[in-house]
């Protein structure tokens, strides 16, 4: 079954589409659009350093996944927490600028 999407801003129930717009300087906006009022609604956006990032993440969880010392896994999970941050500091103003854009 394909999970369903409310659309914020008509209440249209859809199963979700994921679409991609590509940009200059490698950025890249994930969204979903609304098949009723075209209303687009942006999930991600990712520049080449919030990509770096995210690989470092996933890496950084799987070695957390493996620690066997505790000290490790500390130092791992601070690690963690701290890329997180970052990647949702840096991306979401871009989140929100892109979804004005897409919706002007
Ligand atoms: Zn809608």
């Amino acid at each position: 079954m394909k999970p369903l999407s409310t659309c914020e801003h008509c209440g249209d129930v859809h199963t979700i589409v994921l679409q991609e717009q590509r940009r200059r300087n490698g950025v890249v906006v994930g969204y979903t659009q609304c098949p009723a009022c075209q209303h687009r609604a942006v999930f991600s956006v990712t520049t080449p350093q919030i990509r770096e990032l995210q690989k470092r993440i996933r890496s950084v969880k799987s070695q957390y996944d493996k620690a066997k010392r505790l000290k490790k896994a500390e130092r791992l999970l601070t690690e963690y927490f701290n890329l997180k941050e970052r990647i949702g500091l840096l991306m979401q103003p871009l989140v929100e600028q892109a979804n004005e854009e897409l919706n002007q």
